[in-house]
């Protein structure tokens, strides 16, 4: 699904006040910067329908999104500006998540949430994937300790592929699904491309992962 080029998307990049022009500069500042106690970050955020939905469902918390293609960010951010109550506590990233580390300090993020990230199919690409183990390490590091990471894919290569990466790097499973929209989720926004799956009756793989087990602070000690 390639997006054209829009010839109004750069400066309406440019000019918007929800786009970070150095988001280096909010670094170990985002709660401060965006008035928030948690953050979600999302990657890959594409058109916006879920940063746009869940940062309307969920008004106090604060919500970053990722998307480094130009076009179809400039319609994420027009969606933006296009809402009549927005949310209070939001910011948008147009650029490469490799970039991710000289954006945020350790520790610093709530929720990563990555929606129908590439597959990148071929072997020799499966680096590039967004659950790659090199960027599992970054999420790691920005992650809170008891942070989270959430994905949700129609691709079940992709799929596998992550719950091994997770796995490997000592993340804890925490929720799992391989028919997600089997039952009502309304406390979860449906993306743009879930959205095509689900109307091609395709399932929705989801999986949930934390950086630690979760240990029940109330648990008696023997
Ligand atoms: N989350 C949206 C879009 C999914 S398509 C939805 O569910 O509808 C995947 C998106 O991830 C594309 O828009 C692509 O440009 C973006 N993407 C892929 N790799 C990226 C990276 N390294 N940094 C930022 N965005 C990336």
């Amino acid at each position: 699904m390639r997006m054209r080029k829009l010839p109004w998307a750069k400066s309406y990049i440019e000019e918007s006040k929800i786009v970070e022009k150095d988001p280096g500069n909010n670094k170990g500042k985002w709660n401060e910067k965006l008035n928030a106690d948690s953050l979600h970050l999302e990657i890959g955020a594409g058109k916006g329908d879920y940063w746009i939905g869940m940062s309307s469902m969920y008004m106090d918390e604060g919500w970053i999104a990722v998307e480094k293609n130009i076009n179809v960010a400039a319609i994420a951010v027009r969606k933006f500006h296009h809402l009549t109550n927005p949310n209070l506590h939001m910011s948008f990233i147009q650029s490469d998540a490799e970039h991710l580390e000289e954006w945020f300090s350790d520790g610093e993020i709530d929720v990563i949430h990555l929606n129908f990230s590439d597959p990148w199919p071929k072997k020799r690409a499966h680096k590039k994937r967004l659950s790659h183990a090199n960027f599992l390490k970054t999420y790691r590091r920005i992650l809170k300790e008891d942070g989270s990471l959430q994905m949700k894919t129609d691709n079940s290569d992709l799929f596998e592929f992550s719950l091994l990466q997770f796995q490997e790097a000592n993340w804890y499973l925490h929720s799992i699904s391989v028919d997600y929209r089997r039952e009502e989720h309304s406390e979860d926004t449906i993306t743009e491309y879930e959205a095509k799956f689900m109307e091609k009756g395709q399932p929705i793989y989801r999986a949930e992962f934390k950086k630690h087990p979760y240990v029940n602070p109330d648990a008696k000690k023997r």
